[in-house]
């Protein structure tokens, strides 16, 4: 039986991007090789680069004047590239959970940091507002999505000084304007890929400002300047990844993704908040569409374990909260399909039948 996939990340594709992907593993375009096995540097691999870069572009509308990399190390590596390219003097971050902090712990290697506001008095479960951004700052980092807390920024800042974002577990979730950001970052494995493959988005002329030697693969311009292939590249999540973008584009792009997955989370939001086992992690204005947070309701704690065991016997399978939450987490990137979705809401609908006081 085919699983109802709730997995953080690495997570869920859809089916005919596996599908795909198995196909070029074997061989791809009927070449007589596999994806796997072919230079980086032939024609044949360069159109899959050069696809993945254009889609990129297309289906997130970004402008003139930014690159579009795909490099190795995670969205952890990006940690320390960020600041070792952009901090000169001070940088601002917004604390808004564990990806964020150690985020802002690889920028302290580098120069000040300012934490303009942080959420941990609540244990992260909310994103902070009225707050101001130092407008002398070398940058500003946010975390968009906060996967492991199920919230999420769902606009994009009017930020004084350039704007520079993990997007690792929401890009491609909805239409973003690229225009206010400087960079945007994020690791494939959450809503894009297999993991291996990380994604920048960098404005070029906030390069060449730091004032320090870079080493050179630390350094974006070397991979602006060489394609992605100043190494050897991550060829076969990079092919992935093209094939998700062309479903996604096939499906209608990032607006329709937007409209799909803001109908599946309201669908499992509203049943935390009708059912009276449950209930969600996240303030209601903060709520993540990516990843949906929950714990059983007081009166019910002790039946955590047989919620899990009982969603388990149905064939749904990642849906154990990250250890510093609890409870559960349902994510429900852009290739859940929304009969997953219904599944779990009609599994906590027979649950609450059966143990409800
Ligand atoms: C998973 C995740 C990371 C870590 O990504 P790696 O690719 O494992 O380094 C960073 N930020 C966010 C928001 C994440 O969800």
């Amino acid at each position: 039986m085919k699983k109802h996939n709730f997995s953080a990340g690495p997570s869920i594709l859809a089916a005919e991007v596996i599908e795909n992907t198995a196909k070029a593993v074997t061989d791809l375009n009927g070449i007589g090789l596999s994806v796997m096995e072919i230079s980086h540097r032939g024609k044949d691999f360069q159109a899959v680069m050069d696809e993945t870069v254009a889609l990129f572009r297309e289906l997130l509308q970004i402008p003139e004047g930014y690159q579009v990399l795909f490099l190795g190390g995670g969205a952890s590596m990006q940690f320390c590239m960020v600041p070792y390219n952009l901090l000169n003097k001070k940088a601002a971050y917004l604390e808004t959970g564990v990806w964020a902090k150690k985020a802002a712990k690889e920028a302290k290697f580098f120069g000040e940091v300012n934490v303009v506001a942080s959420s941990s008095d609540k244990n992260f479960n909310y994103i902070p507002k009225g707050f101001s951004i130092p407008a002398d700052a070398d940058y500003f980092h946010i975390t968009t999505n906060n996967t492991i807390y199920g919230t999420e920024i769902l606009e994009d800042y009017d930020s004084p000084v350039p704007l520079v974002a993990d997007m690792s577990s929401d890009i491609f979730s909805r239409p973003v304007d690229i225009s206010k950001y400087a960079l945007i970052y994020g690791g494939a494995q959450k809503n894009l890929g297999p993991a291996g493959v990380t994604f920048v988005i960098v404005k070029e002329d906030i390069l060449g400002k730091s004032g320090r030697p870079i080493p050179t693969m630390l350094d974006y311009q070397t991979h602006i300047d060489n394609g992605s292939m100043f190494n050897t590249p991550p060829c076969l999540p990079i092919y992935t990844c093209m094939e998700t973008l062309r479903w996604i584009k096939k499906l209608g792009g990032v607006g329709k993704m937007q409209e799909i997955n803001q109908a599946k989370a309201k669908i499992l939001y509203d049943e935390i908040d009708r059912n009276e086992l449950f209930v969600g992690t996240a303030e209601k204005d903060s709520r993540s569409v990516m990843n949906v947070c929950f714990v059983m309701n007081e009166a019910y704690k002790e039946l955590e374990q047989e919620f899990l065991s009982f969603a388990s016997s149905l064939g749904m399978v990642g849906l154990k909260g990250h250890r510093s939450v609890g409870g559960f987490r349902a994510s429900t990137y852009n290739a859940m399909p929304v009969e997953s979705v219904q599944a779990l809401v009609d599994a906590m609908k027979e649950f609450e039948k059966k143990h409800k006081k």
